[in-house]
């Protein structure tokens, strides 16, 4: 398993480019989310020896600008991308999807996606007093599985938990992405902390609309076993960690 961290808002090296929303790509043909816009994207993904043509399937956690901005770009050079989206999505992003000629391929229950990649499907969620539903991309790795979320609207721990579930017999090693604590108090980020150690989460890394106050909680949770999320970043199975040049 190998994930590399293609966009987010910091980065390890000068090269690349930092903005907001995130992608994520997993065994170099799995992309989730597509970051704010594609220029960037597309030059991180250059950067990092990544080639449009060897994507299969793209993975749209939620139908928010910062997670689909690339998206476009993308199946426009490579029509054969297989685009995993939630029924709840509108309409229009649908159609969209389907003019480009891309296959769209819905679901509200837990999917596989490839060879030890899967989706939750779709968690109802909620943005600004709108329903929001998403869904996040879970990699079963040697340690235990790997969950991917890119804003966590429905809630994290919803999202942990619906993982849970489906996946009862298997250890969740652990969870990155955005996690949506920018609004919420320290008490109740340090309860999400707690919950997440409960859980049995052996690594965190928060990252994009976490905020700064649940990235400094979640490290002084989770010393050592904080992942600070940045562009450029290769995550192994062996979570080797490394630069790539
Ligand atoms: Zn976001
Ligand atoms: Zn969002």
């Amino acid at each position: 398993m190998q994930i590399k961290a293609l966009f987010d808002s910091q980065a390890l090296q000068k090269k690349f480019s930092i903005g907001w929303g995130v992608s994520f790509l997993v065994n170099g043909h799995t992309m989730f989310d597509t970051g704010e816009k594609p220029e960037p994207l597309l030059k991180n993904m250059e950067n990092m020896g990544v080639a449009v043509s060897g994507i299969r399937n793209v993975v749209i956690s939620h139908d928010h600008w910062d997670h689909t901005g690339g998206l476009w770009e993308i199946l426009k050079k490579n029509p054969a991308i297989r685009v995993y989206a939630c029924p709840g999505f509108s309409q229009n992003f649908k159609d969209k999807i389907k003019s480009f000629g891309n296959e769209l391929i819905e679901s509200a229950r837990v999917l596989k996606v490839s060879e030890n990649i899967y989706i939750t499907g779709e968690i109802p969620g909620e943005y600004e007093g709108e329903f929001m539903p998403e869904q996040a991309l879970i990699a079963r790795t040697s340690e235990g599985l790997v969950i991917m979320t890119g804003c966590a609207h429905p809630g994290i721990i919803e999202i942990i938990q619906k993982v849970e579930r489906q996946f009862s017999n298997e250890r969740i090693y652990m969870v990155f992405g955005g996690f949506h604590l920018m609004d919420h108090d320290e008490r109740l980020i340090e309860i999400i902390a707690k919950e997440f150690k409960k859980i049995g989460v052996k690594k965190v890394g928060p990252c994009h609309c976490s905020g700064k106050e649940a990235e400094r909680i979640f490290k002084k949770e989770y010393k050592n076993d904080f992942l600070s999320i940045k562009v450029g970043l290769v995550i192994l199975s062996k979570l080797l960690l490394f630069i790539l040049f």
